[in-house]
């Protein structure tokens, strides 16, 4: 064993420790939710609220692997008595839909999630990162951060998360906040060779369909092409992309229609043609590996800015607004990143997209980032320059100058900017 290597075994017992206690503390967490329950015939508004007397230890709402032990850097749906690492949303804006999700996956859902494993392989985004779950019917399981696409974990098995998901859409058949069952159902199927399901049910759901209801008009069509591509019907998938690409061709979302022309011809094997339309649906791509745009501008403090400046540093090219949740949910991230890697000359600039330049100043008022903020407001010419449709959007810039990335974020961008520094 190589000296990195007995590293690498260490830090994975480590993390194994860590998803142990984690998986312990679920397990207090769901009995306590459980007794309480049982006396209020309801769930509780915060986690905190089952201390002292459901749950007598108050560390037990903290993760081990949560770094910052409970404690958020920034506001946001935070329990307000307590430090809590946990996931949980049953604030009066949250508790019907909670509720009917409930409903919906009889029980198998979480209820309270974990989300500090993450797996910092995952190369896209944290969307395949490590969540440890705790169900309403008390039982725990791993899954990635969309938790209805691992079924066969919440229900325990194969035949038993078809039953689930075939009950889930008889109780909701026509309810567009729950079509998304449809492709997980026919996955399933897949799975269990159950051709004739898999045909019935996309039969089905074209039945149940109301494209004409959404203002996009593509959303019902992508969970069709959806299923289509899950049940290996490639060329009927590809059929209705050309179609709609005739029939849509005033509409201003047509471009996300190329992105399933792109995933269609993937899939298929067609790399060409799929580089061909992911380049057509977002043309931010051909700028990967080629000098970033250099900018000039004046920071919010008044001074000049320049991105040549940065030359011989790492940057994060950060675009976001105040509205945007996401965005907001990022920052921890990108705190933390600067922190450790700032004296190691990596920098961060944010842009702000904002309507008023006096939205960003009071966030910054409060939060006080530790980098320079550039006010670019919603069509501003950064905005143009870098060709930003939806936010966050942040560019990974290496010390050269060419641009690494656009598109990650939280463990994976952590990671990126690791392997900058190391020199990889
Ligand atoms: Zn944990």
């Amino acid at each position: 064993m190589t000296f990195s290597e007995i590293l690498s075994s260490i830090a994975e017992e480590v993390e194994t420790c860590k998803i142990i206690s984690c998986k312990n503390n679920l397990e207090e967490i769901g009995n306590g939710l459980r007794a309480y329950e049982k006396e209020h015939n309801d769930l509780p508004e915060w986690l905190s609220e089952l201390h002292p007397k459901y749950l007598t230890d108050s560390k037990t709402l903290i993760c081990p692997a949560d770094e910052d032990n409970g404690v958020p850097i920034l506001t946001y749906n935070i329990d307000p008595n307590l430090p809590v690492s946990y996931y949980y949303e049953f604030d009066p804006d949250y508790r019907e839909w909670m509720n009917t999700e409930r409903r919906v996956y009889d029980d198998a859902n979480p209820v309270v999630r974990c989300n500090h494993h993450a797996n910092i392989d995952s190369e896209s985004t944290f969307v395949k990162s490590l969540h440890i779950n705790l169900s309403f019917s008390n039982s725990i399981y791993l899954s990635e951060i969309f938790w209805y696409k691992c079924p066969e974990k919440m229900y325990g098995s194969l035949q038993a998360a078809i039953t689930g998901y075939e009950r889930s859409i008889e109780l909701e058949p026509e309810n567009p906040d729950f079509f998304k069952l449809y492709p997980e159902l026919i996955r399933l199927y897949v799975h269990a060779e159950q051709d004739k399901d898999v045909v019935s049910l996309i039969e089905k759901f074209k039945t149940v369909m109301k494209p004409d209801e959404d203002i996009m008009r593509f959303r019902d069509y992508f969970t069709l092409l959806e299923m289509l591509r899950a049940g290996n019907k490639h060329t009927e998938a590809l059929q209705l992309c050309k179609h709609l690409e005739k029939t849509e061709q005033k509409n201003p979302w047509l471009k996300s229609l190329y992105r399933e022309f792109a995933v269609t011809f993937e899939e298929m094997g067609n790399i060409e043609h799929a580089n061909t339309y992911y380049l057509k649906y977002d043309s931010k791509r051909e700028m990967l590996g080629k000098t970033a745009p250099n900018f000039s501008a004046t920071d919010m403090d008044g001074n000049p800015i320049s991105l040549m400046d940065y030359r011989g540093k790492i940057v994060i090219l950060d675009f976001w607004a105040t509205w945007c949740g996401p965005c907001i949910g990022e920052m921890p991230n990108v705190i933390k990143i600067y922190n450790a890697y700032n004296e190691m000359e990596l920098e961060v600039i944010g842009i702000s997209l904002d309507q008023d330049e006096a939205e960003p100043r009071e966030f910054l008022d409060k939060y006080q980032l530790p980098w320079r903020q550039i006010f670019d407001g919603s069509k501003g010419p950064l905005k143009e320059l870098y060709r930003v449709g939806g936010i966050p959007s942040l560019w990974l810039i290496d010390r050269e100058g060419t641009i690494i990335s656009y598109g990650i974020r939280g463990a994976a961008l952590k990671k990126r900017v690791g392997e900058i520094i190391d020199g990889n």
